[in-house]
């Protein structure tokens, strides 16, 4: 869990996800319903998995390209699922805030870089930078490992010759992509319950969001089904 791993893991670990308030267990008695939801007490299911299978598939064939020590193609497919986990927990918090499906496609369609997503968009909708937000999950170090990992990955892609950046894309810019990868879930699991599923509380705070139209209701209870 910490980011001292130097070992990627086999696959990618499982999390069960409660219908009621979000909150996402890696407790194998959490899979089903019955066993109490440490987020809200609910015992109702059925209780989805994080990563969402498409991504969990993507995970497994992203290893076997780094099994095959084919580092270019993990690295570039690490740090496109690294980005989509992002956008995922961005998303997952602006659902929580009670912005419908349309407000965030326009949200995210219209903040496309991943700097900017992380470095404006994450404080502006939950209060917090994303490296506090990592430091509080015990992963102080992954905003900037993986903001190498992003140079490297561009400087290959773009074939731009910047100069700090020293490792080129290889064995060692592949491992580190999949340890960010294994760090990655877990960072997501803790954001998802902090800002996701604990959201009725911060559901009463002041909105952070600053979008026009007053389309995002900071009033509505959690849980609240509009007419
Ligand atoms: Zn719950």
């Amino acid at each position: 869990m910490s980011g001292s791993a130097t070992q990627p893991a086999a696959k990618a670990p499982v999390f069960w996800e409660c219908p009621a308030c979000n909150y996402l267990s890696g407790d194998a008695s959490f899979a089903s319903a019955g066993s109490p939801c440490p987020g809200c007490g609910s015992t109702s299911g059925p209780r989805r998995q994080f990563p969402p299978d498409s991504q969990r598939l993507l995970d497994t064939r992203i290893r076997a390209y780094y099994s095959d020590r084919e580092w270019q193609i993990s690295v570039i497919l690490a740090a496109a699922l690294l980005e989509a986990l992002l956008e995922d927990i961005l998303d997952r918090i602006m659902a929580a805030h009670g912005a419908d499906v349309a407000i965030r496609g326009t949200l995210l369609d219209s903040v496309r870089a991943i700097g900017t997503r992380i470095s404006r968009l994450f404080p502006d909708l939950t209060g917090m930078e994303f490296e506090d937000a990592a430091s509080e999950a015990g992963h102080r170090d992954f905003p900037k490992r993986w903001r190498k990992v992003r140079t490297i990955r561009n400087a290959f892609i773009h074939d731009t010759p910047y100069r700090d950046v020293e490792g080129t894309l290889d064995a060692g810019t592949a491992t580190e992509s999949m340890l960010l990868l294994d760090t990655a879930y877990d960072l997501f699991v803790a954001i998802n319950n902090k800002f996701v599923a604990d959201g009725r509380e911060h559901r009463n705070e002041p909105a952070h969001i600053a979008l026009h139209g007053g389309a995002v209701d900071e009033e509505a209870p959690h849980g609240a089904v509009g007419p």
